[in-house]
């Protein structure tokens, strides 16, 4: 058991890079529109993004929020990605629609309010595709681990962690980012670790900052919430960076991963 590894004296540090290259996942929050949705992609395409993540069932805090497109918001999705050739990211919010999410998306995604979902969790065991696990808002590094050995449990390893901030009594941003997961992850189980600098800040000119300290900490990508056009969002425009930005952090990525090498 990985977990077991959390209580041991002298914890091997393993660090593994699964992925070629640093992995970039890029898109906005959720899908709002076709237009949006294509215009966004064809321009992450053109910077040399390779996954574009949208949102088509959302946990919003507030059910005034906006909930998202469901099967629309998918249909999208996967015609926005086989179009620009994008791997394609979003969330899944219910065993209910495991078999739908499995027939349009690439890789799916546990958010962090589904991060103890158990029942989820075990579901996605069951699949024959990668899952984006999230950290828990208010879940410790071992909690986090041992909801990857519900899935893992289940015969699906191909597990992704995404450390997305915790709450704290800092309140300037929406979450504070625990950049230490980074390595103390990666030590502890095989699974590559990425950042979500997005929901870890709440504030677009935090992104850059936090995704270069990201890469600087080792972790194996990022998912970034970016769109053409971030002041006309449904959700999260404010956490949002212009595509333009987007290419100006990744201009300088590799200076930062090479320390790594
Ligand atoms: C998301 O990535 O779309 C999301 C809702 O993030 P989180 O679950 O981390 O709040
Ligand atoms: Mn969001």
């Amino acid at each position: 058991m990985i977990s077991d590894k959390l209580t041991g004296q002298n914890t091997k540090h393993f660090f593994r890079r699964p992925f070629d290259r640093f992995l970039v996942i890029a898109g906005p929050c959720t899908v709002d529109s076709k237009d949006q949705l294509e215009e966004t992609a064809a321009k992450l395409s053109q910077i040399g993004v390779s996954h574009l993540r949208a949102g088509a069932f959302k946990m919003r805090t507030s059910p005034d929020s906006y909930q998202g497109l469901g099967e629309e918001g998918l249909q999208y999705l996967q015609d926005a990605g086989s179009r620009y050739n994008l791997e394609t990211v979003s969330e899944i919010i219910s065993v209910a629609d495991i078999d739908l999410m499995c027939q349009y998306v690439d890789i799916l995604l546990v958010g962090t309010r589904n991060m103890q979902n158990y029942p989820l969790l075990k579901a996605l065991g069951m699949i024959n595709k990668p899952v984006i696990l999230k950290r828990g808002m208010a879940n410790s590094i071992r909690e986090w681990i041992q909801a990857s050995e519900y899935i893992k449990k289940g015969g699906n390893d191909n597990i992704i962690m995404c450390e997305r901030g915790i709450r704290t009594f800092e309140d300037y941003t929406r979450n504070s980012l625990d950049l230490s997961a980074v390595p103390i992850v990666k030590s502890l189980t095989p699974y590559p670790v990425i950042v979500d600098p997005s929901h870890a800040t709440g504030r677009a000119e935090l992104v850059k900052p936090m995704t270069w300290a990201a890469a600087a900490a080792g972790a194996d990508g990022v998912m970034i919430e970016c769109d053409a056009d971030p002041l006309n969002m449904k959700c999260d425009s404010k956490q949002t960076i212009t595509i333009e930005e987007l290419q100006s952090i990744l201009e300088k990525l590799p200076s930062i991963t090479n320390i790594w090498r």
